[in-house]
């Protein structure tokens, strides 16, 4: 046995395509610019989490929860799949948890995507899809959005013998924009019924338009679809990593078949009951949501900074060649903003809405740097 291991023997054990997975690179968290910069009133508008926090029931639900946790917690989460299963009009079996909507992104792949097998994802999208596809060796096929929207028809038109499944986000992210329920509904139609499409709906909450919200009445018709939402954003549950999914009892199956068997935390499940309860946070979350996003974008037109129609809790802005200059002066003020070259995106700057006064100081060091 050597006392030091090369390179080259550690390179034989490791599947090829796990050399090519590059870590995420998430926002850039809020104690590291405190340090960096030694400033102290430091806001992320980076990652398009909810700015007001989660409602008090539910930190107290957790306090309350805190005695129990040397114990596993339920491994099927039953109380939670219950009342969302009630909530959707859709049977317990029909229902799965995860460790965020991004481990159920992760148990899609691992359910269904092998060598050689195509999943077909938009260009730019959001950065967890096309891992799942390296993940397995299979092909991420990428159709780049039309005028920053999911180009369904084109998707659709995307498909092959190979195909197994397609990831679409709606609200999009990076993009902001969605597509109604008629192109759904059209794309389904589209679609054979051998491919799974999983809808990826983190931001279901945040859209206005009438013309959406219809995912599941679409979904109780075709098994072969897959929808994901999260308590990460609406409900401000972010670093207790719980999402759902819901679809039909052979898809919901198969994920509770390759998902680990406590998935989702005590706390995490608590918080969710307690979250889904709290009509009037989320009711307050959405409208303040609406309003900070239309100023955002109000201003922007004023400044002649395009910004991309959001239906989503955040603004995608195009500054073109100053997008890391802005970012970089904007950082120095203490704002975190995410710059998009990364995500797909260059010339872009990505903004959550904040509170309103977060909102406000943004607008103000924006617009400064933007005239000058
Ligand atoms: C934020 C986000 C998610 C949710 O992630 P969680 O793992 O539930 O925190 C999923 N999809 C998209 C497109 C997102 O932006």
């Amino acid at each position: 046995m050597p006392a030091t291991v090369t390179a080259e023997a550690l390179d034989s054990i490791v599947k090829p395509q796990i050399e090519r997975l590059v870590p995420y690179s998430p926002g850039k968290p809020i104690h590291e610019v405190t340090a960096e910069l030694g400033l102290t009133d430091v806001i992320k508008l980076a990652s398009n989490e909810n700015p007001f926090g989660p409602a008090p029931a539910v930190l107290e639900a957790i306090r309350h929860a805190l005695s129990e946790i040397g114990f596993y917690p339920d491994a099927g989460g039953v109380a939670l799949r219950e009342k969302l299963a009630a909530q959707h009009g859709v049977a317990v079996d029909q229902v799965v948890l995860g460790n965020g909507s991004d481990e159920l992104l992760q148990l899609a792949g691992l359910a269904v995507l092998d060598e050689g097998d195509e999943l077909i994802i938009a260009d730019p999208t959001f950065a967890r899809y096309e891992p799942q596809a390296t993940l397995h060796r299979a092909v991420a096929v990428k159709v780049p959005l039309r005028r920053d929207t999911h180009d369904l028809a084109a998707m659709a038109g995307a498909v092959t013998r190979r195909t197994k499944a397609i990831f679409v986000a709606n609200p999009a992210n990076p993009a902001s924009t969605y597509v109604p329920d008629g192109e759904v509904e059209a794309f389904l139609d589209a679609v054979p019924e051998n491919v799974l499409v999983v809808l990826d709906e983190a931001y279901f909450e945040f859209v206005d338009h009438r013309d959406h919200g219809g995912s599941l009445a679409l979904a109780a018709r075709r098994p072969n679809v897959l929808i994901l939402r999260t308590f990460s954003k609406i409900h401000a549950l972010a670093a207790l990593r719980i999402g759902y999914g819901l679809g039909s009892p052979e898809v919901i199956g198969w994920l509770h078949r390759v998902r680990e068997p406590f998935n989702t935390s005590s706390l995490a499940q608590v918080a969710a009951l307690a979250a889904l309860d709290d009509v009037e946070h989320v009711a307050r979350t959405v409208a303040c949501n609406a309003a900070g996003r239309a100023r955002y974008l109000a201003v922007c037109r004023e400044l002649g900074a395009p910004a991309v129609e959001s239906q989503a809790n955040f603004v995608l802005i195009n500054v073109g060649t100053r997008e890391i200059e802005l970012y970089e002066r904007l950082l120095r003020a203490g704002i975190i903003v995410r710059p998009c070259s990364k995500l797909g995106f260059p010339g872009r700057l990505r903004v959550t809405v904040g509170t309103p006064a977060q909102v406000d100081r943004f607008l103000e060091t924006f617009e400064e740097y933007w005239r000058t």
